[in-house]
């Protein structure tokens, strides 16, 4: 029997214990982040200084933490429950390209990369055209 809507439980981490109901199954991600210590993150400021801010982040974020959660299908086939199991807290830094209006791109960086998805992208088209 497939179930098409299954309910999702965090276990371990931060969210230990949180289920969220009514989730499309071809929506499913291999892993999910969330972010930690209720929202807040860093911010540098053109002085240089560093200063730890809360909330939305704004044009001048640094880095920020999220607890990353690995999914496990062990449950699916009995329950229609998805376990999403706790591996790591971890650093997320911004990426570190310009934008074409000279400031620094507001996306995240790949983990392990310095850069985002979309300028990480744009670096390997680049690379192949050259060669
Ligand atoms: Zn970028």
């Amino acid at each position: 029997m497939a179930f098409k809507r299954v309910n999702i439980t965090f276990i371990g981490g931060y969210n230990d214990g949180e289920i969220i109901e009514n989730v499309p199954v071809n929506q499913l991600r291999a892993e999910l982040s969330f972010r930690t210590q209720d929202d807040i993150y860093f911010a540098s400021h053109p002085s240089g200084d560093m200063s730890i801010m809360k909330g939305k982040l704004n044009s001048l974020w640094h880095s920020y933490s999220v607890s990353v959660y690995q999914k496990s299908e062990s449950a699916l086939a009995y329950t229609g429950s998805v376990e999403y199991v706790f591996v790591e807290d971890r650093d997320v830094e911004r990426c570190t390209a310009l934008t074409q209006k000279n400031t620094q791109c507001m996306n995240a960086a790949i983990h392990g990369n310095p850069l985002c998805t979309t300028h990480n992208h744009v670096n390997k088209t680049k690379e192949v055209t050259h060669v």
